[in-house]
């Protein structure tokens, strides 16, 4: 077997609060002297029986999180990090999924949110080498006049470069809102060349992704596994070239499957469905991204070439430029074609367990 943190790979599902370090967590909210949940402390606060998972506490502790981000500096350094960890797991390109709404009055407004996090994504690319892009993401939880001004700010800056923004997504309990209210903010977004990533199928199933199929016409579906319950819409969502960002780590902590052998991973890549592995939010569900390939390996039986394919697929679900897609496959065809030199974890709960806090880059 070969180390998956050397397997080039694009990481397209993973949101700015959610991706933060808990030492940084910890950090932030001694100097703004916030008392954390006792659950955000312990290193893998969603680690529950599964009848006790559940959205209220995941977004309890999410909003716990954010409500420590409070300064231009924070926002820079979230960035950074978030990168330095993508870099070290491999990843060489990330489009990190940011709601500027909840930092807006910290720096003057959802402008200059934005523009706080795309210049870091930026300087981010430059000192960690992995390409970062970003998401513009609505939430459901607000008026859908709220997503037409997002998406309009995030036109602004569309590209798919560094410090660009490649996408509109539409985050938060995918049970709360109207998602066709959404549709004229994806129309917006979709004028100006961004990509439809929201939410979807993974708090409901096969009815919800189909609404969201006719009203937002996604390039990518952030998570999408239970699409699997309907093998008729799975072969649409394959036809369509729908991609799914699948967060395994996302969906046992939320309870929607009770562990991961039961995430449909196998049988997704089976109906031919485009995969991108993703973390989600890190912070609380305990793993990052090389975790979910450790889990498609050891726990759904993924061989190299198999997840050699998962790398490959998130790479081309990427909105990243021809020449870093073409570069991105082609070190995964030297992934491969090296031999197999370091052995794996054996222990699948290996996927699972909080990993230590990296080294910080300055
Ligand atoms: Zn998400």
């Amino acid at each position: 077997m070969r180390d998956l943190t050397t397997l080039p790979k694009a990481h397209l599902h993973l949101h700015f609060t959610g991706s933060m370090r808990a030492g940084t967590l910890r950090e932030l909210a001694a100097r703004y002297g916030t008392r954390l949940p006792g659950a955000l402390l312990d290193g893998d606060p969603l680690r529950l029986p599964p009848t006790e998972r559940g959205w209220f506490r995941f977004q309890r502790l999410y909003d716990a999180a954010r409500a420590c981000v409070r300064s231009e500096a924070d926002m820079r350094r979230i960035v950074d990090e978030a990168a330095a960890d993508d870099a070290a797991e491999g990843s060489g390109r990330l489009e990190i999924q940011v709601d500027p709404t909840s930092y807006a009055p910290f720096v003057g407004g959802i402008t200059p949110a934005v523009e706080i996090v795309l210049d870091a994504a930026r300087k981010a690319s430059a000192t960690h080498g992995t390409e970062v892009a970003v998401v513009v993401a609505a939430s459901r939880m607000r008026h859908p006049l709220d997503a037409r001004v997002l998406a309009r700010l995030a036109a602004q800056y569309a590209g798919d470069g560094p410090g660009e923004v490649v996408g509109f997504g539409l985050s938060n309990d995918e049970r709360r809102g109207d998602t066709a209210e959404f549709a004229r903010a994806f129309a917006i977004a979709r004028d100006a060349g961004l990509a439809s990533v929201p939410h979807g199928g993974e708090l409901l199933g096969s009815v919800h992704v189909r609404q969201v199929l006719t009203t937002l016409a996604p390039d990518r579906l952030g998570h999408g596994v239970r699409s699997a319950e309907d093998p008729d819409l799975l072969d649409e969502l394959v036809g369509r070239g729908v991609a799914l960002e699948v967060c395994p780590a996302s969906n046992v902590s939320l309870g929607v499957y009770d562990d991961a052998a039961r995430v449909p991973l196998p049988q997704l890549v089976a109906a031919g469905a485009t995969v991108a592995l993703g973390a989600d939010d890190p912070l609380l569900f305990g793993s990052r991204l090389v975790a979910q390939y450790e889990t498609a390996r050891h726990v759904h039986g993924f061989s190299d070439d198999g997840l050699a394919d998962l790398a490959r697929a998130s790479i081309r679900a990427s909105r990243a430029g021809e020449p870093t897609r073409r570069r991105l496959l082609d070190r995964v065809d030297d992934w491969l074609a090296a031999p197999a030199t370091t052995p794996a974890p054996s222990d699948p709960a290996a996927a699972r367990r909080p990993e230590p806090v990296p080294r910080r880059f300055p």
